[in-house]
């Protein structure tokens, strides 16, 4: 009887008045809903290798941070527990506790607080594989797309996967493959789907609640020996130019941000702050000291929009965003026989294309630099038929000096569709002056089946004192 009366009167109102009226008188107080954590909202996030590998764009985030008041957050894929220790005595994983403090330090000089360690191991060598394989590659992307996710940057910075004659360490090139394939995944849906499931319940432990994110462009920066490859291959910055706000040229203050990696360069950083400001001014002015390339190129990967690969950093963000495309694996030709450079070149050739990085190209000439004494080693890949075995004949053809020491000569290929071959050459022995006179040169291996070619490698090495083992 009582119900039937409110709901009586709740008829005469709603005619009277109108729906709004009588919403406003029954509903719940508005609930807001939470939203992301806005403290670690950021515009540049920076992937690298090792503590101080920051310093290789901190001319770039100087200006970006001080002068255009973006927000930067880095990300450290390993805590730099090997190599040496030039300044105290801790090795190994005490090493890496020091690094990573002082990695927390040298980012907080440039304002920098937001930074994260995934859990990639230091591995010296210059095989982005070798790199990939000791890093757990899949958990360590895995928790990179979540870092992006958190982040949501607009803007991503990595070292350049790709081999180069330099220091070319497979751990940059690492960090560069994590950070492509985190901008191509974290704005999918299907990726990783825990991270972007809703939480069911207030003590919720296994979904987390983000959102996909796409990022709007992806930079590289290289340690190639040769920075002039990478002109207009993206946006060009002055490192020498003075910082409006902090009235120092943004190599000073990169120089600054790079001090406290004392157990790195400690030499160079004492001799350094010890000078005034008008010595170092004068110090760095010689080429051969100054840290980095003027003007630095920043190497444009890809965006999710319009944007020209020379644009700047952060020009036509507000165009409209899609998520990266499909990752569609190139499809080889079959029933022909072919070769082809195989190992890391071979697997940044299918990169480059699966993650459609249309600038960020390689070398013109497939390259390396090996440490002098050290065989050079050409992975060769013979794409053949798989019904019946494949004969195929290797030469090499080497520079005056140099000694085939296998890989060459007549092989019977199995009942597969490729086959991976491996030529090894050792290099003449040359003196240290010789050393320091000596170009690159070219190993060319051809390969013939059933009488007709079927590929000319062609591999550029530099000879050096020291690198890091091929
Ligand atoms: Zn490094």
């Amino acid at each position: 009887m009582k119900r039937l009366f409110v709901l009586s009167m709740a008829a005469v109102v709603l005619s009277v008045a109108g729906s709004s009226l009588l919403w406003a008188q029954t509903a719940v107080p508005e609930q807001t809903v939470k939203g992301p954590d806005e403290r670690f909202k950021t515009d540049i996030l920076v992937v690298v290798a090792h503590p101080d590998d920051e310093g290789g764009v901190t001319p770039y985030l100087a200006r970006a941070i001080y002068d255009e008041h973006k927000r930067v957050a880095v990300v450290f894929a390993t805590r730099g527990g090997s190599g040496g220790n030039d300044y105290s005595r801790e090795h190994g994983p005490a090493l890496a506790d020091i690094r990573e403090q002082e990695a927390r330090t040298a980012c907080a000089k440039l304002r920098i607080t937001n930074v994260w360690f995934l859990e990639g191991k230091d591995t010296a060598s210059q095989n982005v594989l070798n790199s990939l394989a000791n890093w757990s590659h899949g958990a360590n992307l895995e928790a990179l797309v979540r870092i992006v996710r958190l982040t949501r940057p607009e803007v991503i910075i990595t070292w350049l996967p790709g081999v180069f004659i330099g220091e070319n360490h497979g751990d940059h090139q690492a960090a560069g493959v994590l950070a492509t394939e985190a901008f191509d995944l974290a704005g999918q849906e299907t990726a990783f789907p825990a991270q972007v499931a809703g939480a069911t319940k207030r003590l919720e432990v296994y979904l987390e609640n983000l959102m996909p994110w796409q990022p709007k462009k992806l930079y590289y920066f290289s340690d190639a020996d040769d920075q002039k490859q990478f002109d207009g291959a993206g946006p060009a910055y002055s490192v020498k130019e003075v910082s409006p706000s902090q009235k120092k040229p943004y190599w000073r203050l990169a120089l600054d941000a790079a001090t406290p990696h004392l157990t790195q360069f400690p030499e160079d950083i004492h001799r350094m702050t010890a000078m005034s400001d008008e010595q170092i001014m004068k110090f760095m002015e010689d080429p051969r000291h100054m840290w980095w390339s003027e003007p630095m190129t920043m190497i444009f990967g890809k965006a999710s929009m319009q944007s020209k690969a020379t644009d700047d950093v952060f020009a036509d963000l507000n165009s409209s965003v899609s998520p990266s495309p499909a990752l569609i694996s190139p499809i080889e030709p079959s029933g022909r026989t072919w070769m082809e450079i195989g190992g890391p070149w071979f697997y940044y050739d299918r990169f480059r294309q699966l993650h459609h990085l249309g600038q960020a190209k390689g070398s013109a000439t497939p390259e390396i630099a090996i440490k002098a004494g050290t065989s050079l080693l050409i992975p060769l890949m013979v794409f053949h038929k798989d019904n019946g075995p494949t004969d195929v004949e290797i030469a090499v053809t080497a520079p005056a000096g140099w000694k085939v020491k296998a890989g060459e000569g007549k092989f019977r290929l199995p009942e597969e569709n490729r086959t991976a071959l491996l030529v090894e050459v050792a290099p003449p022995e040359l003196s240290k002056e010789e050393l320091k006179k000596n170009a690159a040169q070219e190993v060319v291996v051809q390969g013939v089946a059933a009488g007709k070619s079927i590929g000319e490698v062609r591999l550029r090495v530099q000879l050096k004192a020291s690198a890091l083992a091929q």
